[in-house]
């Protein structure tokens, strides 16, 4: 038979006791772990992948096509804003997609209007399409490329746009920067904020990627965890949008 031979003291007393010698074996562990550092030795450090810069070059366009409005009747109107002077502006329609983007200087085609654009600034263009043949399902040529260049500038700007019909409305599908070395640079939209998202006060000068929005500011780059801000996509790189914020 067991008997109970202790008192509540005792067991008070023992309870105590272990607790102490526990919290002695933590601190001994501790002061070790502290000495080892101390004394050049080796200790796990764990450090989250740094988000790397993506290095971009900076192409200027001639202009810009800010809008495009279909006026009914096979007739377009586009809003183009230039930024040199003298930009070429020519319009093709009806282009084969399988020529697209030709090596050559022109299309092999006939649909053809070609305009100056003499001064700095916006400009209001029409077009008529007309004869404009686009082929069967799937489509075999684009209804309307544009490409605007100008003396001396490095880059030539080729937009393809969609005009009417087949349930969409008239919109801009792709843009392209064609550079002096001939490579076809794909231009994608930034999503800009014009403010960090994080501080909500300086300015968004950096671009997140592969989501494109520009949200962050430089000082809280380092502190967004992995993920965009907005759209929480994880952030593989990105660059800065701001010539100021190149450092
Ligand atoms: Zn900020
Ligand atoms: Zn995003």
């Amino acid at each position: 038979m067991l008997t109970w031979n202790y008192s509540l003291t005792d067991v008070v007393i023992a309870v105590l006791g272990i607790c102490v010698v526990f919290n002695l074996l933590i601190l001994m562990m501790r002061s070790l772990r502290r000495a080892a550092a101390g004394s050049g030795g080796s200790s796990v450090v764990f450090v989250k992948n740094p988000i790397l810069e993506t290095q971009v070059q900076s192409l200027s366009t001639p202009a810009t096509v800010y809008d495009i409005k279909d006026l009914g009747d096979k007739t377009v109107e586009l809003d183009i804003r230039s930024h040199r002077e003298h930009c070429k502006f020519v319009a093709y329609w009806g282009v084969p997609i399988k020529d697209f983007p030709w090596s050559d200087a022109e299309p092999p085609h006939q649909h053809k209007e070609e305009l100056l654009l003499g001064y700095v600034g916006s400009h209001r263009l029409q077009l008529n399409v007309k004869d404009c043949e686009l082929g069967d399902q799937p489509r075999t040529h684009y209804h309307l490329v544009t490409v605007i260049s100008a003396p001396e500038a490095e880059s030539m700007l080729y937009s393809i746009y969609h005009l009417y019909g087949c349930s969409l409305k008239t919109s801009l599908l792709k843009q392209y920067l064609k550079s002096e070395s001939g490579s076809m640079l794909a231009v994608r939209s930034i999503f800009n904020e014009s403010r960090c998202v994080i501080c909500m006060d300086a300015p968004a000068t950096f671009t997140l990627l592969p989501c494109r929005h520009s949200c962050v500011c430089r000082s809280c780059l380092p502190h967004i965890q992995e993920q965009c801000p907005i759209c929480r996509v994880y952030v593989q790189s990105y660059f800065v949008t701001s010539p100021i914020d190149t450092e």
